[in-house]
């Protein structure tokens, strides 16, 4: 019984990096970094040798060896030998009769650990590399031990013959697939929120195709006119200059779809909020149109400055306009409007839509990755932005009645 309790006492200590992972990767938009492994694995590490059961006075064991392998797999050869530095450092201060054979052991599995994670990154049948460490981590030390100490082997045999493995090789095996699988479910969602916020607004680019042919139609009538030399000089004067100023916008207007439709810095810095919702709903009307909403926003008459990123803050303003104008698009009086309300340290937005609204439950699951009701939808836009806003220190909250509408309202600190 009591070999069970310390073989998970010890399961569980290998899996201090999985775990702390999916606890502090998990909000994260990042992939965890080689910093990351090296500190848990060290107090993986402490803690496993801390808490090592023992058969015989001085004899330890724990699944350092499973610790170690890891650190090495994930966090590269610094991490490798900050562990072994660790070990025998604590191992000398723990010290009694294992001592000398521990060093043994570790002198062999260490360069074989080494060995064993080159070959698994480029193994292909990668569970093989698994198996033989965690074979190799089992046998090594009942090797060494029977050499120099046959007799604890021998009083202990069914304990090193079942337990040692055991906890070896599971521990290896659980480790590794579990932290591999929570980090390649990680890297599906950052290519897929990456590819989102480069989508949303991929899908507004049909409508801007319309938006840009418009100004070219009026601009090649004018110069038709112009042409035909009908004109006096005042009216052919206008008339350029009401195509200047078309050009011009429709300049903007790209180059603005442009720069919200590259990936995202994450640098964030002064911006004033209405200068940008003015380039979004511009950018956006478009889009309402083409699906008959009407799309308003009343503004303050001066700037409201908050620290934000601008793309990531005018990405995240397409999604909940986008969805808005989706929500109301078969509402007869269709209409999506936008206000600001400003208080003493905090700017209010309220995205207000008179569409489909939501239920208690729809309610509930707002925000959660992959949730969306609509069939070409990936239930992503509303994740990436509720995770900008909280990187801004910002809240949001939402109010909605089935067939009556719904307001989004997200408040963010003032710069
Ligand atoms: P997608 O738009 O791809 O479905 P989102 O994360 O943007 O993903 O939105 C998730 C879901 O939230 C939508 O599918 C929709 O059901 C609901 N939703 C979001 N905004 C509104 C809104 N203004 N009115 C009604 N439902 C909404
Ligand atoms: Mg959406």
């Amino acid at each position: 019984m009591a070999g069970i309790k310390d073989v998970l006492l010890q399961l569980l200590f290998a899996l201090t990096p999985f775990v702390l992972y999916n606890v502090y990767y998990r909000n994260l938009e990042v992939n965890y970094s080689r910093k990351f492994i090296m500190i848990t694995c060290t107090v993986a590490l402490l803690l496993s040798m801390t808490f090592a059961p023992s058969l015989q006075s001085g004899i330890i064991f724990d699944v350092r060896y499973v610790i170690i392998f890891f650190g090495i797999l994930f966090g590269g050869l610094k991490t490798g030998f900050l562990l072994l530095v660790e070990f025998i450092i604590y191992r000398l201060y723990l010290g009694g009769s294992g001592t000398i054979d521990a060093m043994i052991i570790l002198a062999i599995t260490f360069p074989l650990s080494l060995l064993l994670s080159s070959l698994y990154h480029h193994a292909r049948k990668k569970y093989w590399i698994t198996l033989i460490a965690g074979i190799s981590f089992s046998l090594i030390p009942i090797i060494v031990l029977y050499i120099t100490k046959p007799d604890y082997i021998l009083t202990h045999l069914t304990f090193n013959l079942l337990v040692m493995p055991i906890h070896n090789s599971l521990g290896i095996w659980l480790l590794i697939t579990l932290f591999n699988k929570s980090v390649t479910d990680k890297e599906l969602y950052l290519t897929f929120i990456q590819n989102e916020k480069v989508e949303a607004i991929n899908q507004v680019a049909a409508s801007l195709a319309h938006e840009v042919r418009n100004p070219l139609t009026t601009v090649l009538g004018f110069l038709k006119l112009i042409r035909a030399n009908t004109l006096n000089w005042e009216k052919t004067e206008r008339f350029i200059d009401i195509s200047i100023e078309e050009i011009h916008r429709t300049e903007q207007i790209l180059s603005e779809y442009l720069s919200i439709s590259k990936p995202l810095g994450t640098f964030q810095q002064h911006i004033d909020l209405v200068t940008q919702i003015k380039t979004v709903v511009e950018l956006m009307t478009p889009y309402a149109n083409m699906n008959n909403v009407s799309l308003e926003a009343s503004y303050p008459s001066t700037p409201v400055y908050i620290i934000a990123n601008p793309t990531e803050m005018k990405q995240l303003l397409v999604n909940f306009i986008k969805n808005a104008v989706e929500a109301s698009a078969e509402m007869p009086k269709a209409r999506v409007s936008i206000q600001f309300l400003q208080h003493l340290q905090r700017v209010q937005l309220e995205i207000q839509d008179n569409g489909v609204g939501m239920d208690e439950e729809q309610l509930s699951r707002l925000g959660s990755i992959y949730y969306s009701t609509k069939s070409t939808g990936t239930g992503l836009g509303l994740t990436f932005s509720y995770q900008a806003i909280r990187s801004m220190n910002g809240t949001i909250s939402v109010k909605s009645e089935p067939y009556s509408g719904t307001v989004f309202t997200i408040s963010l600190p003032l710069a």
